[in-house]
């Protein structure tokens, strides 16, 4: 397998290490060289001032904000979405600000002379594996914290799209952080990431990806008795009630579902609209939908090309099943097939009516620009619907209605409900929001108040000074 160990600058690479395939600042090694750099960086950097891991954490934001463009570049080429703005480095930010905020707690205690207390202390070495469709956010979520709370990290990002991971463990190191606290492997999953859960010297994973790699990740952890962050996908709901703000909410549902092909985890993938505005709705989706400008990463597009050729397979095999199914083609359907098309993996933005909660497009994951409209009638039926899939990542309603945005915020079944926007709202949303799933889109949270304790464990100490 073609592993690579990111660790020191150029001037420190073993030039003996790979000869013949080395880089600069690159080593060539097993992902059990890995865990053993992270292992032998942990004391170190365990015992190192939270404050200090903070600064670097800091500078790391700032070489990440300096280096912003060529990072969404490089993240743009290597999956194929038009060069965008970046969360990474306000993310970074907010997670290098927790770093020297993580308390424990002094007990009550039976006698005066005795003091109890709790120590939130790192789990060690842990690893982290990654999908590929957002290789930049994915290595921050998943490094940062664990990092800033004192742990060493071991990361395999996705085989598709290895470089913006490198890319940010390099400046990561640039920043100051030591050789060896984050690590970076690359190769195929049944290879270089099946180790990592296995790996005795791993105290804690977390995984990032589809449902059937994080059951077998979450089996490997099982018999390897350590704990398991999981983020799977999802069927995202996006709920509009009869009163919603159109003008508003159409090119923020058709924003969510191309943005990155799709290929999002908390895409917005089925609309479910109340039977008075189905026309309505599908007709203003319909209009936005062929405006989409489809293209190459480094033109002014909506959107870019999937990933690879399965991906693409994928998606073609699902606009046949929604076909298949009954379900009508209102816009797209297809494959881009004309130049500037002809060389990647374009597929049309898709628009499916009459889609019925059973379809196996109202169902399961796409991952592709594939847009299902389903009709309820009344509100129970909305959030039967809503619930009514395996998943349970995020969810979005569409109302002026305050009362009804209560309600409906309790009773759909996902970690992050947004009520007239989408996910945490973007730039102008709530900061530090916790993102994870429900039932089978996996457990555990990135973000959020908590995340750094998250990557602590609880140590109580007793001491007796009668
Ligand atoms: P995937 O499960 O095929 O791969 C994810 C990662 O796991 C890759 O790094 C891969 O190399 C590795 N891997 C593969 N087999 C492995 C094994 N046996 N042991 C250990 N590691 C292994 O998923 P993908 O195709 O890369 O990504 C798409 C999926 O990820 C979609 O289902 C999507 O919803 C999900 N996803 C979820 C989130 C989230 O936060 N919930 C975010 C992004 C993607």
């Amino acid at each position: 397998m073609g592993l690579l160990l990111l660790r020191g600058r150029v001037e420190d690479a073993n030039p003996s290490a790979g000869e013949g395939r080395h880089q600069p600042g690159v080593q060539h090694v097993e992902p059990d060289d890995a865990v053993r750099s992270a292992g032998a960086a942990l004391p170190a950097w365990r015992d190192t001032s939270p404050a200090v891991r903070g600064e670097l954490l800091y500078r790391w934001a700032e070489l990440v904000r300096e280096h912003d463009d060529d990072i969404n570049r490089l993240a743009a080429i290597e999956v194929g979405h038009p060069v965008g703005p970046s969360p990474i480095a306000a993310r970074l930010t907010y997670l290098a600000g927790k770093a020297d905020k993580v308390f424990g707690d002094t007990l009550p205690t039976r006698s005066p002379n005795v003091l109890g207390l709790t120590l939130r202390e790192p789990y060690g070495v842990v690893g982290a594996i990654i999908p590929w469709n957002a290789p930049g956010p994915m290595t921050v979520f998943n490094t940062a914290a664990p990092i800033a709370a004192g742990n060493t990290v071991v990361l395999k990002p996705a085989e598709d799209a290895p470089l913006t991971a490198l890319c940010l463990a390099r400046l990561a190191q640039e920043a100051g952080i030591p050789p060896g606290v984050l690590n970076v492997v690359t190769g195929y999953g049944a290879e270089a990431g099946a180790v990592l859960p296995a790996h005795p010297g791993i105290r804690k994973m977390s995984f990032t990806g589809s449902p059937s790699t994080g059951t077998a990740v979450m089996e490997a952890c099982a018999r390897n008795l350590i704990p398991l962050q999981l983020e799977l996908g999802g069927k995202s709901p996006q709920i509009v009630l009869p009163d919603a703000d159109l003008d508003r909410a159409v090119p923020a549902i058709v924003r969510s579902i191309v943005m990155n092909s799709g290929q999002v985890c908390a895409a917005g993938s089925r609309v479910l609209v109340h039977s008075s505005l189905h026309g309505r709705l599908v007709e203003a989706l319909a209009e936005r939908f062929r405006a989409v400008r489809v293209g190459l990463w480094d033109q002014p597009v909506d959107m870019g090309t999937l990933i690879n050729a399965r991906q693409e397979k994928r998606v073609l095999d699902y606009l046949a099943i929604g076909r298949a199914e009954g379900a009508e083609v209102v816009v797209g359907g297809g494959k881009l097939t004309e130049p500037p098309y002809a060389d990647g993996y374009f597929v049309e933005p898709t628009l499916f009516d009459q889609v019925r909660p059973e379809m196996r497009i109202a169902q399961e994951e796409i991952f592709g620009p594939v847009l299902s409209v389903l009709t309820y009638d009344d509100e129970d039926e909305a959030v039967a619907i809503a619930n009514g899939t395996r998943y349970g990542l995020t969810a979005t309603v569409w109302t002026r209605d305050i009362g009804r945005a209560v309600r409906l915020a309790r009773r759909v079944e996902a970690g992050q409900v947004a009520v007239n926007t989408v996910g945490d709202g973007g730039p102008t949303g709530s900061i530090g929001t916790p993102f994870g799933g429900y039932r089978n889109s996996g457990f555990g949270r990135s973000m959020g108040p908590d995340y750094l304790e998250d990557w602590t464990q609880v140590k109580a100490v007793v001491i007796d000074a009668s």
